[in-house]
């Protein structure tokens, strides 16, 4: 699939979610949830594009999207821009369809304001490399600090295992503390 000239590769994780949710669950809350996460990535390109950056395609996976955007070079304003672009729309729309939702009250309409705000508030953890461990990297880095990356892994471990207790064990926040502990000892696995 391919949206204003950028593929969207769907991996096979996020169509085992929509199967499961058909048989189990609403699909149209999962269709609904990578529509908006595709928007939200359309943030992230949109701000990337004033810099100039090309973006090679958005990855779907079962918890989530990710705009490959080769961002090398970059000064911390513009990473910051970038990485608030995406909770931008997401809230953005959550707004406009509370607002449509106010005007004439329909469930659908409430589920894709909830499904936004979701996509916002989680996408700002600050958990490195989600948008809000890239937002405290870049303000670490425009402080001067010349470990903002370190430090931001740190923040996004501690910040991760503290959810995961707090959460009762959830699995999301489980699976974020695992990914953090490994790239803290291995941040070279971290794709960017
Ligand atoms: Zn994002």
């Amino acid at each position: 699939m391919n949206i204003a000239g950028i593929p969207i590769e769907i991996k096979g994780s996020a169509l085992a979610l929509l199967l499961l949710s058909a048989i189990v669950g609403n699909p149209l809350h999962i269709i609904l949830l990578f529509a908006f996460i595709t928007i939200h990535e359309f943030g992230h390109i949109g701000a990337a594009s004033r810099y100039g950056l090309v973006t090679h395609r958005i990855e779907l996976h079962w918890y989530g999207g990710a705009a490959i955007i080769p961002s090398v070079g970059l000064i911390p304003k513009q990473e910051l821009q970038i990485a608030l672009a995406g909770p931008a729309v997401s809230l953005l729309l959550a707004g406009i369809f509370a607002a449509a939702n106010s005007l004439q009250p329909v469930s659908v309409l409430s589920d894709m304001v909830d499904i936004n705000l979701m996509i916002a508030a989680f996408n700002m953890l600050p958990i490195f490399p989600l948008d809000g461990g890239r937002v405290l990297r870049s303000l670490l880095a425009m402080r001067g600090s010349a470990r903002a990356t370190l430090i931001s892994l740190r923040i996004g471990l501690v910040v991760s295992i503290a959810a995961f207790i707090a959460l009762d064990f959830a699995l999301m926040p489980g699976i974020l503390a695992i990914l953090m502990i490994l790239f803290n000892y291995r941040p070279d696995l971290m794709k960017e």
